[in-house]
């Protein structure tokens, strides 16, 4: 049993509506002293996979005896949550571009400030569960600068991201906070997403965040040998090139792909005229994202990701 299971909700604004705007969070305290592991969720409104995981993983955990205290953030975004949208309606801002926040900016920057101040600089090691959205489904986990953590979630194909000159890829993400200012541990996955059951998501990414608890100390129990791992350093996302019916054409995530092998049409949906074809980008590729599903999309909505294979590492 944890020693102590306590709710944390500390309010950063007063909505329009005059209700509190709090950041809710629990927190699992256990009977010998460690690190606090942060395990976060739902930054962007439709990932909710990650909210669901956390849920298992409280219902797990409350009853484990830990080493440390577990910090569990299970919607980083509320307003865009309760909308499964991928940005606040308040200002329609991306919340994983504004870190360390701003107490004087928009409503998302004033909530990255909040949650910079009552989770990311209270943590010791973070865990960020991102998925593909409520669209496509992804499958990779990212390595930043806690490479044995990011392998010990156990996924096929990890990606280290080649970084720029101004010495970071993608400005204002929680990066920001957890690497470039506080130098924690920061592991990133995308696991999960689309109109199909997530179950089986839910299901493997408990499971690698419990190994990741075991590779930390956090909970007993042996570690889980890493499978055969694949480390890309480029991934090259492909978006939607007009709207209409996205139809799969690809093998599944993780499978490997020629280059020019059919990833996806676009049909129209009121002629059912193929509108685009579009095919795969390196020679040697690796599904990493793809609609399992045929979906109606924008032009220019989230499509598929391929990693390429040449210069890809074990
Ligand atoms: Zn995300």
């Amino acid at each position: 049993m944890v020693k102590a299971i306590n709710r944390l909700t500390p309010k950063f604004t007063t909505n329009a509506d005059g209700t509190d705007a709090v950041i809710q969070m629990t927190e699992l305290v256990g009977e010998v002293d460690g690190p606090t592991i942060g395990i976060s969720a739902a930054i962007h409104g439709n990932e909710n996979t990650g909210s669901q995981v956390i849920l298992e993983l409280f219902r797990l955990l409350r009853d484990m005896p830990l080493k440390g205290r577990i910090l569990l953030l299970p919607v980083a975004n509320p307003t865009a949550l309760a909308v499964n949208a991928r940005f606040s309606p308040i200002d329609q801002v991306d919340l994983n571009r504004q870190f360390p926040g701003s107490l004087t900016g928009t409503y998302s920057q004033q909530l990255a400030a909040a949650l910079t101040r009552e989770f990311f600089d209270v943590i010791d090691v973070s865990i960020d569960l991102h998925s593909g959205t409520d669209r496509p489904t992804v499958d990779y986990v990212y390595i930043n600068n806690a490479e044995d953590l990011s392998r010990a979630f156990g996924a096929k194909v990890l990606y280290r991201p080649v970084v720029d000159k101004q010495g970071t890829v993608f400005a204002g993400t929680t990066k920001a906070v957890t690497i470039e200012k506080r130098g924690i541990p920061s592991v990133v996955v995308e696991l999960g997403g689309g109109i199909v059951d997530q179950t089986p998501y839910v299901t493997r990414t408990v499971d690698g965040v419990m190994n990741m608890l075991r590779h930390l100390g956090t909970i007993a129990g042996d570690v889980r040998p890493n499978p055969k791992q694949v480390v890309v350093n480029e991934i090259q996302g492909i978006r939607a090139t007009t709207g209409g019916w996205i139809e799969p054409l690809s093998p599944a995530n993780g499978e490997e792909i020629a280059g020019g092998a059919p990833l996806f049409r676009i049909i129209h949906p009121y002629t059912f005229e193929v509108l685009d074809e579009v095919t795969a980008p390196f020679t040697r590729g690796i599904m990493i994202m793809q609609h399992l599903t045929r979906n109606l999309v924008h032009s220019g909505d989230y499509g598929w990701m391929v990693g390429n294979l040449d210069g890809a590492t074990d």
